[in-house]
């Protein structure tokens, strides 16, 4: 079967390796049918020296597929069932893998296609308890964004930063693959919309996904432009993942009590913050990564209810190294999808 093997820091390689054994125990074979990018990919590809991992590692690290066999004793997934998988090894016995906290697993084995040997790969054994079933009339391409681009940002928004409807919202990088999702679910609960972006066309497109108002970052200091949008009140929430960028500006746009939720640092890991403003704005800072079973499970709901995914590419398998320079380049409008 084919994979895709990452060899070494910026080396791809497409390998032939030995199918896979028929499923042991507990878990089922999916046929993968569509890998999704995300900055997780791109972080690997470039190499992180505090990554536990040995080379090649097989990446892609979201992805939808058909189950191709299943162990004796499955119930609830039979061969051809269109799935999704959790991507990330957990163990399924601990105390917040028994909550469905599945994020905050205390003995994960690694993320796979990072850590671990990941989707980008014809066949893929894993266990069904970490399989999702993708509701009748999801295409397989769109649910390949549900296990993070979708489940990231139903975390973000509504487990952390509680977003209620007819709240106001920041959302950075409008035009990346969170920032497409977290506009529209935001705007499917009736909030108001701010977003920034990095070019005219982008903003363009933000305004079709339904933003209300979209900032070019790169002409404008968005602050300003969200304090002068909100009659300087600022905004209930902020969808932070960009970091050190815009980290202290996004701090600046919420309002007191606010709430700012952060998933990403693409443009850096550090900054300071003014401990004053933080505790007299009493504003809530909050750090979410992943996402649990069940938002996965809420995210293709959505997309069943027609909150489908913004596409900006699709790759086939050979050319997975294109759409991750596309991606880095910024100037993706969307998720890209590599095809098999
Ligand atoms: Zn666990």
């Amino acid at each position: 079967m084919r994979a895709l093997a990452l060899t070494g820091d910026r080396k791809l390689e497409l390998v032939d390796l030995p199918s896979p054994a028929p499923p042991a125990q507990g878990e089922v074979q999916i046929k993968v049918k569509a890998v999704a990018l995300n900055h997780l990919d791109l972080w690997g590809y470039r190499g992180m020296a505090f990554a536990k991992r040995k080379m090649p590692v097989v990446v892609g690290v979201e992805a939808a597929g058909e189950i191709a066999a299943v162990s004796p004793g499955t119930s609830g997934l039979r061969p051809g069932d269109a799935v999704v998988m959790y991507g990330a090894l957990t163990c399924g016995t601990c105390k917040a893998c028994r909550e469905g906290r599945d994020n905050l697993c205390e003995n994960v084995a690694g993320i796979m296609g990072f850590h671990v040997d990941g989707f980008a790969r014809d066949l893929v054994n894993i266990p069904a308890r970490l399989v999702i079933p993708v509701p009748a009339g999801v295409t397989l391409r769109d649910a390949a964004c549900a296990p993070i681009a979708f489940a990231t940002v139903q975390h973000m928004l509504f487990d952390n930063a509680r977003l209620e409807p007819g709240e106001s919202v920041l959302v950075h990088a409008g035009g990346s693959g969170i920032g497409t999702v977290a506009i529209k679910m935001a705007k499917a609960i009736g909030c108001t919309v701010i977003t920034t972006v990095g070019d005219d066309a982008k903003a363009e497109k933000a305004k079709t996904l339904g933003a209300d108002h979209v900032i070019n970052y790169r002409t404008d200091r968005f602050e300003g432009a969200v304090r002068k949008l909100t009659g300087k009140k600022g905004v209930d929430v902020v969808f932070e993942h960009v970091g050190a960028e815009t980290f202290n500006g996004s701090l600046l746009c919420l309002k007191r009590g606010g709430r700012l939720v952060t998933c990403g640092a693409t443009s850096g890991p550090s900054t300071t913050i003014n401990l004053m403003q933080l505790f007299q704005q009493q504003y809530r800072i909050i750090g979410s990564f992943g996402a649990s079973m069940r938002n996965i499970r809420e995210s293709l709901a959505k997309m069943a209810g027609g909150l489908l995914p913004v596409i900006d590419t699709e790759v086939p398998l050979a050319d997975f190294e294109r759409g991750l320079a596309r991606l880095e380049s910024r100037q993706v409008f969307g998720k890209i999808i590599v095809t098999f």
